[in-house]
């Protein structure tokens, strides 16, 4: 651990990490997470499938590593990672789940331990359409705070040569803020661009593997409900969830509709992708990453 956290380590350089059924606690593991080194892009992270009766994911007992694995994950080429309980918090943020709860939105629907019943009530598309606002907002607000940075730089750089015009002309601060405010629009049309060609044209599929073996952190979740965020990922990544408490699994890429898979395929060390299928009256994907962040490709 010691070695992961430290940046004069080898351990900066490391792209590959696998972790299968070694003895680490949740809290260990969350620490590992805390610690990665900044360069990894392919973790496998396989927890014990323990027997004890599990009752859900207790915030008293352990570390929540949903939205831990949510956050860490995004550079990562490659993520296997299975639990004892996983939810929509893989997924989901706090603003986006705070969005659902905001529009009234009942998420709640299964049933203690398996969440088998309930489902047929869950509003998939009032989910999708919320969760894709959220989305949009963040990400505009996000292009919002850098263009708004980079016109503050410009008029700053500039103080001392504004002059003022007879005919209302620009100064020098507003050419330069209008400037500055284009090459900003460029930049991050640029970063949306990067991420979505690295995803397509990496030589390794981006590909998330996740697998619950007692079935979701909050009893009364829906399995459905984490089908569908996966639904709702990145356009080009492909993600296989496995609950094997309901001994259900499924592939899922943005724009193609669900495969559903025998359990035991998911489960498979080395899983070849079925092949998808194209669906044309799925939404297009709109969003990318709301905090694009361009790095090298591996
Ligand atoms: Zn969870």
């Amino acid at each position: 651990m010691q070695l992961l956290g430290n940046p004069d380590s080898v351990a900066v350089n490391l792209a590959k990490l696998e972790l299968r059924f070694c003895n680490l606690d949740y809290e260990t593991i969350s620490k590992l997470l805390y610690h990665a080194p900044p360069n990894l892009k392919h973790l496998v992270l396989l927890c014990w499938d323990d027997d004890r009766d599990y009752h859900g994911y207790d915030a008293t007992e352990c570390p929540h590593l949903c939205p831990l694995i949510r956050d860490f994950s995004k550079k990562l080429v490659h993520l296997e990672y299975a639990a004892s309980t996983v939810c929509r918090e893989l997924f989901f943020d706090d603003l986006e789940i705070g969005s659902l709860r905001h529009n009234g939105i009942t998420t709640g629907l299964g049933t203690e331990g398996g969440a088998i019943e309930g489902h047929e009530k869950l509003d998939t598309h009032a989910i999708g359409e919320t969760v894709q606002a959220c989305r949009r907002q963040k990400r505009s607000k996000h292009r919002t705070g850098r263009i708004k940075e980079a016109i503050a730089t410009a008029k700053a750089q500039s103080g001392g040569t504004t002059t003022s015009s007879l005919f209302g002309g620009g100064t020098n601060a507003n050419l330069g803020a209008a400037r500055a405010r284009r090459e900003a629009e460029v930049l991050l049309d640029e970063e949306d661009e990067q991420r979505a060609r690295l995803i397509q044209g990496s030589k390794t599929p981006w590909f998330r593997r996740i697998i619950t073996w007692h079935g979701l952190c909050q009893p009364n979740d829906t399995w459905e409900e984490v089908q569908l965020a996966a639904d709702m990922e990145e356009t080009g990544v492909e993600w296989v969830v496995a609950n094997k408490d309901l001994g259900v699994a499924s592939q899922h890429s943005h724009g193609k509709l669900p495969i559903t898979l025998e359990i035991g395929r998911a489960f498979e060390e080395k899983f070849d992708f079925e092949p998808g299928q194209f669906c044309g009256t799925q939404a297009s994907c709109e969003e990318s990453d709301p905090e694009p962040d361009p790095f090298d490709e591996l």
